[in-house]
């Protein structure tokens, strides 16, 4: 069986390391924020080439702070990407705004940027590109209407550790970026983790306040804060893994260059457009009978999951929204089309050809056949 992923490789390949920056907090008797978070920061901030990182508790608080952090509270509207990861759209609900999806492009499956306007309102505060599956959302037109409308930039990077927009690392292009290391992610803790990257002196003053009780001298409160620290434990263990990485990056680069080359004839695959550098967190392709094809590679040994079975707007969650009425096409198709090949550092380029002949031998079955038009085909 191949899984779709799994961790532990990863863990035991810098176990070593792990252990020695794991004592190190223990011995320090310094168990929140301190020496190991500062330096943490400190490092992704370089690695990111951004002026400031603050460590946040997980991915979904670094959404929330840095919407706050940029101005957005209640009565505002945040155009979001209707195909994301549901953490995208509860964070503007968390900071008190209201979401307001814009469809994405089907080859890239990011936020079109060409549909943005048209959601604009005098009550658009904020826009947050998702760089989803690991590639860089198109961050240019998107920061040119920013401008022209007056509109903050949050990204939401928390799929994005290493990619690269037109030459330049992610984690600056906007006003601010947030970070999540939930285990699974390229860069990716023990435990829940997140980070908020700016350029920003007064975003990272605003974060770093928010993150602590919205409070920068002890017992002196500014702003309703929340309690949302990196860990120190997590921030030893970021900082092992983060000088690994690139490589790492590189090693899902050669898988999915195995899976573009090996089923481009067979199943529509994710676009790269010129000047993104993905560092693909997953590896989507997309089916009709996508169930079915799920299934059947599980028979074959291969697992699989769905990034995401059911598009945000029409989650119970935001029933009472007026999004839950939305007509959103695209999300739905995607939400019953998409399903995500085993991806990650440690899958080998031999389990890659693995996957390719499992998923072309299924598709030769006559129930699938006819719904798998590749690019080419
Ligand atoms: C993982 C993820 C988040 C949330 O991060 P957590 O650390 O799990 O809270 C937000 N947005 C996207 C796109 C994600 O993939």
């Amino acid at each position: 069986m191949i899984p779709f992923l799994d961790l532990a490789p990863a863990t035991r390949e810098v176990r070593g390391e792990l252990d020695a920056a794991i004592a190190r907090v223990l011995d320090s008797g310094i168990y929140i924020l301190g020496p190991e978070v500062a330096a943490f920061e400190e490092r992704y901030a370089d690695y990111c080439g951004v002026s400031a990182c603050i460590g946040v508790a997980n991915g979904l608080d670094a959404l929330v702070l840095a919407l706050r952090a940029v101005g957005v509270g209640p009565g505002d509207e945040v155009i979001v990407p209707s195909h994301t990861f549901v953490a995208t759209w509860l964070a503007v609900v968390h900071a008190g705004a209201t979401p307001v999806p814009v469809e994405p492009l089907e080859t890239t499956f990011n936020m079109d940027p060409a549909r943005i306007e048209a959601a604009i309102t005098p009550r658009t505060r904020a826009i947050v590109p998702v760089h989803l599956y690991g590639q860089p959302a198109d961050l240019d037109p998107i920061l040119a209407i920013a401008r022209r409308f007056g509109l903050k930039v949050v990204e939401d990077a928390a799929q994005a550790q290493g990619a690269r927009y037109k030459g330049r690392r992610i984690g600056g292009h906007g006003d601010a970026a947030a970070w999540s290391f939930y285990p699974a992610k390229n860069l990716g803790a023990l435990g829940d983790a997140g980070a908020v990257t700016t350029n920003d002196p007064e975003i990272a003053r605003q974060v770093r306040l928010l993150r602590n009780y919205g409070s920068e001298v002890r017992y002196y409160n500014e702003a309703v804060g929340h309690n949302s620290r990196l860990d120190p434990i997590q921030a030893a263990v970021l900082s092992v893994k983060l000088a690994h990485l690139d490589a790492w990056n590189e090693r899902r680069r050669a898988v999915a260059a195995a899976y573009l080359d090996g089923l481009r004839d067979v199943l529509p695959l994710p676009a790269v457009p010129a000047g993104m550098e993905p560092v693909w967190h997953l590896f989507v392709v997309r089916h009709p009978r996508r169930d079915l094809l799920k299934a059947r590679l599980e028979e074959a040994g291969v697992g699989t999951h769905i990034h995401y079975p059911v598009a945000c707007h029409q989650q119970k969650a935001f029933a009472a929204m007026p999004v839950a009425g939305a007509d959103l096409p695209i999300a739905s198709r995607l939400a019953d089309d998409v399903l995500s090949l085993p991806m990650g550092p440690h899958l080998s380029l031999d389990e890659a050809a693995r996957v390719i002949a499992a998923v072309r031998h299924v598709l030769r079955s006559p129930d699938l056949a006819d719904g798998a038009a590749g690019r080419d085909g």
